[in-house]
């Protein structure tokens, strides 16, 4: 009986938060069109705490230890879980984008690549836009940087299919050129539904053009690692992408440290 309340509420919730995300992306998009009085403020990007990357760079295939949670921890843990959004919310939001033409990706891309993995996940990763293997399969991160972000997740003690994985653009830009600004604009609104929609504890943004569109930076990466930014709200770690660390592979240590940095924000919300 309580156990079907709490689904009926979280089904209404999950509606709402569907229409108000549906409303607000439709009064961004006038708003940019140039329609008046219909601009919606974002909310404040704000850095919070530095925090000092507190463990030794290790090698990414390190392996981990899951910790014992006795019956009382797992009551408490249940307590405080933030509310489970569940698939339909962000099934909407990919309902929105349809067969899209908002930009000019439109039409040299095979698939539209949403985003996959738990919709109830507590840790987001951000990439730039699909590639090849993307594209052709309709799925971010299955090529080989895909491989390395796997092995990433897997090191940091998850599976794929435990995190939520999605990038800023989500069509291929022609010949992988980088994303540009009109169609970061275009796509970023549905970014911005997804992550209100999965409440993540905290995002991984992988690579200049997430971390810019999330945090509205063109700061160099390398200047924004090692501290704990928001994103409306939601803590935000910077890393390298992972096509980047596989020419670079010394640069894997400090990539490490950004996946501990981010475990640290998870555990103090834990
Ligand atoms: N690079 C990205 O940024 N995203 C993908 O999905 C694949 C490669």
């Amino acid at each position: 009986m309580r156990g079907s309340r709490v689904a009926a509420d979280t089904d209404d919730a999950e509606a709402l938060r569907a229409v108000v995300g549906q409303l607000r992306t439709h009064l961004e998009m006038r708003g940019r069109s140039g329609l008046q009085g219909v601009g919606m403020g974002k909310s404040p990007r704000t850095q919070v705490a530095v925090a000092a990357v507190p463990v030794a760079a290790a090698e990414i295939e390190h392996e981990h230890e899951h910790e014992h949670v006795n019956e009382h921890e797992e009551e408490m843990a249940v307590a405080s879980e933030k509310p489970r959004i569940g698939k339909q919310g962000l099934q909407v939001v990919r309902d929105d984008l349809g067969d899209c033409k908002r930009c000019k990706l439109a039409p040299s891309r095979t698939n539209l690549v949403y985003g996959v993995g738990n919709p109830d996940a507590d840790l987001v990763f951000v990439g730039e836009a699909p590639g090849a293997d993307e594209d052709a399969q309709g799925e971010p991160f299955v090529g080989k940087a895909g491989q390395l972000l796997t092995k990433m997740i897997e090191a940091m003690g998850y599976s794929r299919s435990d995190v939520y994985i999605c990038n800023v653009l989500k069509c291929r830009p022609p010949g992988n050129r980088n994303p540009e600004p009109d169609e970061i604009a275009q796509c970023e609104p549905f970014l911005r539904r997804q992550v209100e929609l999965l409440q993540p504890k905290i995002i991984l943004a992988m690579g200049r053009f997430a971390m810019q569109a999330l945090l509205g930076s063109t700061e160099p990466l390398g200047r924004l690692r090692g501290q704990v930014h928001r994103y409306n709200d939601v803590p935000v770690v910077v890393t390298y992408h992972p096509a980047y660390l596989l020419r670079n592979l010394p640069d894997k240590a400090k990539a490490w440290a950004d996946l501990c940095l981010a475990q640290s924000v998870l555990r103090e919300q834990a």
